[in-house]
Order: C-alpha cells, then structure tokens, then sequence
C-alpha cells in the first residue's frame, strides 16, 4: 500500500516537472543562457549544432516539431537569423511564438549594437543592415540580456520569477568575478583579423584592435584583389588571423602565409547543450587565440 502511495506521488512529482516552460533556441549560446537563467523550470531545445553557420541554417522537420512545441523562442536577433528562423516560425503553426509576442525573444534586441547606425545595407550585398546581430562573444553584453531573459521567463511563469532574476543575477557576478582575468589575457593586443566581424564584441569588450576583416563586406566572400590588398596593407605588421570552421576558404589561409600570421579556426558557440561554464571556456579560447599575434 505505502508502495502503491509512494508511486502516485512519484507520478504527481514528474508530471509536475513537466510544466517546464519548453523553449527553443536558436544557438548553443541562447541554449546556455536560457538554461542559466531559466535552471530546473525551463526545457531547452537547441535549433543549430555550434559549428554551424547560424546565417544559413537549412530547416528541417524536426525544427518545426520543436518550434510547434514551444512556448518560447530564444533567438540571437537583429536579422541574423532571417533566412531561415520566419520560415520555420511560420511553418510550426504556433502562434504562440510569432515575432513581437510573449514567446518571441531577441537577445540583440536588449542590448546597444555595434555598428547600429552604419552605412550598410543589403542592397550593397551586407547581411547586417540593422547592425551586427553577434552579441554572444561579449560576456557584459550577456549578462544584460541574462536580466532581460529572467524578465521574459518570469512573465510565462510567475512563480518562479524570483529564482529566474536570482540566476541572471549570478551569472552577472560569475561574468564580473572573471572580468580581470580575461583583461589580462587581453593586455597589449597587437590586433586580430576576422574573416567576418562576428567576433566584434569580444575584441570591442576586451580593446584588442580589430585590424579589418577578410570579407570585404559582411557576407561577401573575399575577392583576389582584396586579399591582396590586405597583404599590402598589413605586410611587415604583427596580427593573428580568426574564423570559424565553416569559413576555412583559401583565401585565409592564402592571406596568413603572406602576411606569416597564424590563423585558426574557432567556434563561435559554446558545445551544445552547455552551461556557463562551457560558455567562459569559449571566451578564454578565443582570448587566448587572439594573443598569438606578439
Ligand atoms: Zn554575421
């Protein structure tokens, strides 16, 4: 009989657990936020694997399973995710999370963005005509959109506002407390070369000079001419070369015997399925990588 109790109360426990707000993140960074934010009351599903080019994502069955399921979406914002997130948003059918509803997040849109009031526009072949949309390399910039989340979280589920604004909170003071030692790995920086400036913040956050970047314009693949360019510009200089895997065109690697810089290939996103702690690993790798210019 006590068994037969005790099992009831264990079936009342899980379908309790359940109740989970059941969000959808378009990145591994939007993941591991989320779930900082969000700890035991959120289920997160990550849309894209970290080695992906979120730009140009395909979207696929299982996608549109996850997004009908969800009460909210967690995306990077600010286009970034235009081609392929409206799409499959609108191909889910759930109305719960249309753009500008309840279940609709934009983390660029909590925070100010580089390059906001620029020239840009698509019609010149630029991706980013409302400013660049990668926010997630910038630990402080993070850690705002943590408070905005908590906000978010706390309007689909009220009762636990308290542990959400608690956890955004403490990713504030985790990110804060490692803020001297990222500092430091970016002391005296001779500069890095991007292929693309999605690695932007982290180098405006930590004063390491952007040198340029390989495409001549985001979302243009570099010509002949403009890597040669870059070699006149750059030759006899100090500087490292970053990219992601996705972007290992010759051209990089052309540009770095030229110029007898390193390049290397990072991710932008932390692993997936990630907490915090995955996610300060990536900034101190990228840190570490862009000290490789001295
Ligand atoms: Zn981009």
């Amino acid at each position: 009989m006590n068994r037969l109790i005790l099992t009831v109360v264990i079936l009342m426990w899980s379908t309790l657990s359940v109740a989970a707000i059941n969000v959808v993140a378009t990145t591994s960074s939007m993941g591991m936020l989320t779930r900082t934010v969000g700890g035991e009351f959120v289920k997160v599903t990550e849309l894209a694997l970290p080695d992906r080019d979120i730009h140009t994502l395909q979207v696929r069955p299982s996608m549109l399973q996850a997004l009908r399921q969800a009460q909210l979406v967690v995306a990077i914002g600010a286009e970034l995710e235009q081609g392929w997130l409206p799409p499959a948003i609108e191909g889910s059918a759930n109305a719960k999370i249309l753009p500008n509803s309840l279940g609709y997040f934009e983390a660029a849109a909590q925070v100010p963005l580089i390059d906001a009031q620029g020239s840009a526009n698509r019609s010149d072949g630029d991706v980013h005509p409302l400013g660049n949309p990668h926010v997630q390399l910038d630990p402080v910039r993070m850690a705002e959109i943590a408070y905005a989340l908590a906000e978010r979280l706390a309007k689909l589920d009220v009762t636990h506002s308290a542990n959400f604004r608690a956890n955004a909170a403490s990713f504030k003071s985790a990110v804060n407390s490692q803020l001297a030692h990222w500092q430091q790995l970016a002391a005296n920086n001779k500069g890095v070369m991007l292929y693309h400036k999605d690695a932007k913040y982290l180098l405006a956050r930590f004063n390491i000079p952007l040198l340029a970047t390989v495409e001549p314009l985001a979302g243009i693949p570099p010509t002949a001419s403009h890597i040669l360019s870059l070699v006149r510009q750059f030759k006899g200089k100090k500087g490292v070369i970053l990219h992601t895997v996705y972007q290992g065109n010759a051209g990089i690697a052309q540009l770095a015997s030229q110029l007898g810089w390193q390049h290397i290939a990072l991710p932008l996103e932390p692993a997936n399925n990630s907490h915090q702690q995955a996610y300060f690993a990536l900034i101190e790798q990228w840190l570490t990588a862009a000290a490789n210019n001295k």
